[in-house]
């Protein structure tokens, strides 16, 4: 039984984290254009740079922590072991912290910095600005954070792609199903005929393309879909 589960920021909203659809399409007051674009990069690098270490001092803040929705997909994982995948379009680390391992993060994170000129990355030590030096390339001014922005091509998309070709059921949390190409994965879980199943707040832009759907908040929602399979799982051996 293979599952593969994407995420998107719902999943980390009851952990303290805004998303950006719920909030009339800015992500914590400021527009998409304005902080998540190459272009908005050149043009306002220091804006850019102010926006991201916010995010990432907030992933600091000792309120901010992993939740139940988080902690039960590390649990299926444990169950599942390699037919396990997840894949996250988050950039905060609450996947990596409650302890998933088969974790791919397809839009970067917030952890990481890009060298724009040599494309070294490594963990940022401390708030990126115009003037961080590359460690890699020596090269000051190109430093950014190592996030997919708007345009930009997701990391991952091969093994991605392959995973959902050849999976049993497929599971979207907490993604309001904008965003291509994460929008598009459940149309290839039922080309590849996998249970599809969404489990959001609210029914999101896919929710028709979805077998299954159930609303209500991730805390909730992932624990209880969770307990009910591996009941399901235990009596199937028995
Ligand atoms: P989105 O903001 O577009 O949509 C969030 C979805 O989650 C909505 O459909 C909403 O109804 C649902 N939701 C809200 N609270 C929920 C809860 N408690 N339980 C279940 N569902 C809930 O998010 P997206 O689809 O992931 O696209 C946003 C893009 O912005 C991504 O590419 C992501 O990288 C980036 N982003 C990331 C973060 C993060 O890392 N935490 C936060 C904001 C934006």
């Amino acid at each position: 039984m293979k599952i593969v589960v994407l995420t998107g920021a719902g999943i980390s909203a009851e952990s303290g984290i805004s998303t950006f659809r719920d909030n009339n399409g800015l992500w914590e007051q400021h527009r998409i254009e304005d902080v998540a674009t190459p272009e908005a990069f050149q043009r306002n690098p220091k804006l850019v740079h102010t926006f991201y270490n916010a995010r990432r001092e907030q992933l600091d803040n000792q309120a901010i922590a992993p939740n139940a929705a988080h902690l039960a997909l590390v649990e299926l994982e444990k169950v599942l072991g390699d037919d396990f995948l997840l894949i996250t379009q988050n950039v905060d680390d609450l996947h990596q912290r409650a302890g998933s391992k088969n974790l791919l993060a397809m839009h970067g994170s917030l952890r990481e910095s890009l060298c724009s000129y040599c494309k070294h990355t490594g963990l940022v030590k401390s708030p990126l600005s115009t003037d961080t030096v590359c460690p890699a390339c020596t090269k000051k001014g190109g430093m950014r954070p190592n996030i997919v922005w708007f345009n930009e091509m997701p990391y991952y998309l091969e093994e991605i792609y392959a995973a959902l070709a050849s999976c049993d059921i497929f599971i979207s949390i907490g993604t309001s199903g904008n965003v291509y190409p994460a929008a598009g994965f459940v149309a290839i879980a039922n080309e590849a005929k996998a249970h599809t199943i969404e489990l959001n707040l609210e029914p999101s832009n896919q929710n028709s393309n979805f077998a299954e759907h159930h609303q209500g908040p991730a805390t909730k929602l992932v624990p209880q879909w969770v307990e009910a399979f591996m009941r399901d799982r235990m009596q199937l051996k028995h």
